[in-house]
């Protein structure tokens, strides 16, 4: 029985609350970590040509006997692929190395405003084509703030699925996550336990100890009560296991506000600034 709850985006689809991250996931390691994560109980997969395991992950998939829409997968168009017709070729590369026939949520990785003289929204409306013909059945943006929301508000007339950004307890992104909630984009929080960083501070073990639980699913379980869509990374079979326990318990009010209490500003940051990220991978 898959317990997680279902989060439904504006274009009436639905994706898993929990899923699995493979950032970082070398390609010879991916399809082990992947199968393992589908055996636990995963349906939702995050990946990106970035991370070089689409091969992989759509090979896990295929390999795991699941009906093909039991399982929620997720791509994100690599940077150096902003243009229409590179952002098609290489949307065409993803088909090919999942292998899956579609893929269920397809993203631009970064926004990259200094990059393609500040033009991300020809990027956005080739990859709305990619949704209107039936190939990726959602389409959403990543690293975006709430400027360059408004402009694909104001430019183009799909509003993305979601926005996948930075969110932990020392990075609330409240402001941005708000927006999204306003705009009926859906939140995904990447780097969900700030790589790590979060789980040795004593607000979130003394919760952990408190509850029983551990570092990582208090954390975890902040983001699902906010309503977030999250996909810890781990390839340790103990972790993928207890961070897919998380509905058997809740956190009180006063935990989660305490948990959101631990936010840096943008020193919390583990990752780039969109407004100023620019790297186009070799
Ligand atoms: P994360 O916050 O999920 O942290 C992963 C790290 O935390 C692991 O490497 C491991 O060291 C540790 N960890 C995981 N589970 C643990 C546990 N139960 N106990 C103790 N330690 C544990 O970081 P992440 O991998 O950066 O983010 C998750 C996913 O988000 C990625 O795999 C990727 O899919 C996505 N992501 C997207 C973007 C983007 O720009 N869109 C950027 C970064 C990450």
């Amino acid at each position: 029985m898959n317990s997680v709850p279902s989060v439904t985006l504006n274009d009436g689809d639905t994706v898993p609350q929990l899923g699995y991250g493979v950032y970082k996931i070398k390609p010879e390691d991916a399809v082990a970590a992947v199968s393992r994560a589908l055996e636990t109980g995963y349906r939702h997969i995050d990946t990106a040509q970035m991370y070089g395991n689409e091969r992989e992950v759509g090979e896990a998939v295929r390999a795991s006997g699941l009906d093909r829409h039991e399982i929620f997968v997720t791509s994100k168009l690599n940077n150096g692929f902003h243009e229409p017709e590179a952002a098609r070729r290489a949307f065409e590369g993803t088909l090919t190395k999942l292998g899956l026939g579609y893929v269920d949520l397809f993203l631009v990785h970064w926004p990259l405003p200094t990059r393609y003289g500040g033009d991300f929204v020809s990027t956005w409306r080739t990859l709305t084509e990619f949704y209107h013909e039936g190939h990726a059945r959602s389409v959403g943006v990543s690293n975006f703030q709430i400027a360059h929301l408004e402009r694909l508000a104001a430019e183009t007339d799909l509003v993305p699925a979601v926005n996948q950004i930075e969110v932990h307890p020392y990075f609330n992104n409240d402001a941005l996550r708000a927006y999204g909630q306003a705009h009926g984009i859906v939140t995904e929080a990447w780097s969900p336990l700030a790589r790590g960083e979060v789980l040795d501070d004593p607000v979130v073990t003394e919760i952990a100890e408190r509850t029983g639980k551990t570092a990582a699913q208090v954390v975890l379980r902040w983001h699902l009560q906010r309503g977030d869509v999250v996909f810890p990374k781990s390839v340790t079979p103990s972790r993928i296991a207890e961070n897919f326990a998380l509905f058997d318990f809740a956190l009180e009010p006063a935990d989660v506000a305490r948990l959101g209490g631990l936010e840096r500003g943008e020193d919390g940051r583990t990752g780039p600034n969109p407004d100023t990220f620019d790297h186009i991978p070799d």
